[in-house]
């Protein structure tokens, strides 16, 4: 850094302060003359920035006295305007209406906007200037002309950093006006804007703000998640800005994405100019982040799907870039790219192609599942404390346990350290979401290894239910598990199609996705048999038929209808019968030893709350009816996750499996349970000790508070 751009920085850095007290200054103006003059004085502070500019494009004497001219008549034109503002507003009023007005919150959306407009035009003149007057180049990623010209101030130095430098400040400024979520989400937003990667042209700080960003944006995320499931309705202007947030995430992500492949920074820096208007369109009138209007998301499915499809599209550009960055030897060349170029149908297989072997890449890729895994970990995590039953917190740990190391150990560190040399194929992993068929063509080596997983799966799921596949070791029980995601459980019952897939008969739309998925996995799996032997030659997408099967199901249809939640309800993987990994875990489980069991139906019968089929988040309501008949439930669709047995307000429902069997083998007693420290019913009928239990007889102790949800 030379003394040029030493004194321009302390400049920038000198102005931010101004800035940032001007913003705080429109917000808390008490009347329209303090709005409108707060407006010029920040208009003023831009357009000193002209002259300068004008001068250091070609210094002398007579682009000094222009550059003089062209400020005086900016502020001519400046002054002119601010008093038609006020003899208007003032002409709007009755003569005798006083000139306060109702406060920072009734300035209108025009007013913010043109706030909003002069900060950004303020910012990125200065910026301009500085670029003209220390020679830097504004020509970027082979962009001329002004795209390429507004994109190199914007991702430059000197517009992020005072930029960044304004947020904080402001932020600060208005702390006392500001409600929780902004406090948590605005100081993070302005610390995103300082670790812009092209502030500054080094691979160290590109690597470390990269790095640091993704982990302010998770922060961010796990934040949003956990904050609307512990208030389940929220200011409507909260649930604007949380979508459009979100949404500016993902577009920064994709902006740098396309800078770190091909440097062009344009849609970077339209990222940047987004965030920065969400941050002061929020700052600008914080008061309605308390307002009564309000909204119960879970009642909202638009708005629910709009923060989870920002969500995944940020995420999923965050990984791709997180693998780029840090593991470059690696995926440096993962990622797909046939010219578009050709006949049209040609064009169109290309660009089929490469979006879906993206999406295959990254969401297999070792970065994006560690990145989902920290996210979601968390919310797992939160769960887990909440969780009363001493088995279902067990089962969380292991969720946790299972994601780290059949998620992201073992397939993208351990099996290349231990075996480097490892032929593609026999490094399958055998147990996690990559298990059995699709993970490899099915060439007779693979048998081995296919075996070996459904022996050992197999064997896990007779004694244990379902739960061993799909409640801990696949990739789905840590996504699903998470405090969030099991309130997203109301949707299976408020979603029109969710609602088809209810309860645990299998409907016709259900048997007719879970035959189709079936025929398809035998189909795929002959051919690539037939294929890897050499009798005839097919491919899909041009991967192995089993491959792009595994492929489709796992890598792009799971999580496309992960973000259809809303619609589909939760687990819908499980509830619609689409996935052939779990099918087959389901019709194992369904002859082993897993059932729920009550203590007694007879409570089953008296219950008025049904909670247990209200927490289930597979949409399994009808157990409380098998509760009642047949004191216990089976289905092939229940995946053991237990929500059930910690929402019973009566502690009336355990899990029975081959601990339960073993013991009553043994002659010991049923323990029932018995981890649940729940009020218990008195199911004697007072006063006559020894007499069996009956339905008329049982007193049930009321629910408990806040038993509902709980696991
Ligand atoms: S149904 Fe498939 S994707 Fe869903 S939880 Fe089970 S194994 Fe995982
Ligand atoms: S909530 Fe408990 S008591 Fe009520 S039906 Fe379910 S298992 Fe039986």
């Amino acid at each position: 850094m030379n003394l040029t751009e030493l004194l321009l920085g302390l400049v920038a850095l000198v102005m931010a302060v101004p800035t940032a007290y001007l913003v705080r200054l429109t917000v808390e103006a008490r009347t329209r003359v303090q709005a409108w003059v707060t407006l010029f004085l920040l208009a003023m502070m831009g357009e000193m920035w002209v002259g300068a500019i004008v001068y250091a494009r070609t210094p002398s004497e007579s682009s000094a006295v222009g550059a003089l001219a062209a400020t005086g008549a900016l502020m001519a034109a400046t002054v002119a305007l601010l008093f038609v503002a006020l003899i208007r507003s003032r002409a709007s009023r009755p003569a005798s209406a006083s000139d306060r007005f109702a406060g920072p919150h009734a300035l209108s959306a025009w007013y913010r906007a043109l706030a909003v407009a002069i900060v950004l035009a303020s910012e990125g003149m200065m910026a301009y200037a500085f670029l003209v007057a220390t020679a830097t180049p504004t020509i970027v990623g082979g962009l001329g002309g002004s795209a390429g010209l507004v994109a190199s101030v914007v991702v430059s130095p000197w517009f992020v950093f005072p930029m960044g430098l304004e947020m904080g400040i402001a932020t600060a400024l208005l702390w006392s006006r500001l409600s929780a979520p902004l406090r948590a989400i605005l100081p993070v937003q302005a610390a995103i804007m300082l670790l812009t990667p092209t502030a500054i042209g080094s691979a160290a700080w590109v690597t470390a703000s990269i790095a640091l960003g993704s982990v302010g944006m998770i922060a961010v995320i796990v934040y949003v998640m956990e904050h609307i499931y512990r208030h389940r309705e929220i200011p409507s202007a909260l649930g604007t800005y949380l979508l459009r947030i979100l949404a500016a995430y993902a577009l920064m992500m994709a902006g740098l994405l396309l800078w770190l492949v091909d440097h062009t920074p344009v849609w970077l820096a339209a990222s940047i100019v987004v965030e920065m208007v969400v941050y002061f369109w929020a700052v600008l009138a914080p008061e309605g982040f308390r307002s009564d209007e309000r909204f119960a998301w879970q009642l909202r499915a638009d708005w629910t799907f709009g923060l989870l499809a920002a969500i995944f599209v940020g995420e999923l550009f965050m990984g791709a870039v997180l693998d780029l960055v840090l593991l470059p030897g690696v995926y440096g060349s993962a990622f797909p790219s046939l010219p578009l170029a050709g006949g049209a149908g040609t064009i169109l297989y290309d660009a089929l192609y490469n979006a879906f072997w993206f999406l295959v890449v990254v969401t297999g890729s070792t970065w994006f599942l560690a990145m989902m895994g920290a996210e979601m970990g968390v919310l797992v995590l939160l769960k887990l404390r909440e969780t009363v039953s001493k088995e279902n917190k067990v089962r969380l740990a292991l969720v946790m346990g299972s994601y780290a190391a059949f998620a992201t150990f073992f397939p993208s560190y351990y099996y290349s350290a231990l075996f480097p040399k490892a032929p593609a194929g026999t490094a399958v992993p055998v147990l996690g979401w990559s298990m059995g068929f699709g993970s490899a063509p099915v060439v007779p080596s693979f048998f081995l290894v296919i075996f070996l997983t459904y022996l050992i799966v197999g064997s896990l799921t007779i004694l244990f239910g379902r739960r061993v596949v799909c409640g801990v070791f696949c990739t789905a029980a840590l996504m699903y598990g998470g405090t969030t995601f099991d309130a997203m459980s109301s949707f299976n019952r408020t979603s029109p199609s969710a609602r088809k897939y209810l309860g645990s008969r299998f409907s016709n739309l259900y048997s007719a996705t879970t035959g189709v998925t079936m025929a398809a996995l035998v189909a795929v799996s002959f051919l690539s048999y037939f294929d890897a032997t050499g009798r005839i030659s097919v491919s899909v997408l041009g991967a192995d038929p089993s491959v792009f099967f595994f492929s489709l199901s796992f890598g792009v249809l799971w999580f496309l209808i992960f973000v259809t939640i809303p619609y589909t309800g939760n687990y819908n993987c499980v509830t619609m019968g689409w996935c052939y990994t779990g099918t087959i875990a389901g019709a194992i489980g369904r002859v082993g030893l897993f059932k729920l069991k009550v203590r007694d139906k007879g409570v089953c019968k008296s219950c008025t709350t049904l909670d247990c089929a209200k927490a289930c988040p597979v949409g399994l309501v009808d157990m409380p009816g098998h509760f009642r008949t047949k004191g216990e439930f089976r289905s092939s669709k229940c995946c053991g996750i237990g929500n059930c047995v910690g929402a019973c307000p009566y502690g009336n429902l355990y899990v029975s499996d081959v601990r339960h069997w073993v013991r009553r083998r043994l002659g010991v007693d049923d323990p029932k349970n018995d981890d649940v420290p729940l009020p218990m019913v008195h199911t004697r009928p007072r006063g006559s000790p020894g007499s069996a239990p009956s339905v008329h007889a049982a007193t049930i102790v009321p629910p408990r508070q806040g038993a509902v949800g709980r696991a």
